[in-house]
């Protein structure tokens, strides 16, 4: 579950494959491999990164235990 790492909410605006949207901080997630990363939406619609405010520990996606698909194989 992607949340934003500013203000933590987890009900974000998916926009792209990867991208999220903060509708209360305004900022776009993106999701990297193992980090997010975090952009200001300018008025002029391009993006400038907020990494730098905050700490790998925020940007970490916090993956929850996927349950491993067990195969279960039948007795026959
Ligand atoms: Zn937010």
């Amino acid at each position: 579950m992607i949340h934003c790492p500013n203000c933590h909410l987890k009900d974000l605006g998916k926009i792209g494959n990867h991208q999220y949207y903060c509708g209360r901080c305004c900022i776009e997630i993106v999701i990297q491999k193992e980090h997010l990363s975090v952009f200001q939406v300018e008025e002029d619609g391009s993006l400038s990164s907020l990494d730098d405010l905050f700490s790998e520990e925020e940007r970490r996606i916090n993956r929850e235990e996927s349950p491993q698909l067990i195969q279960k194989v039948s007795g026959r």
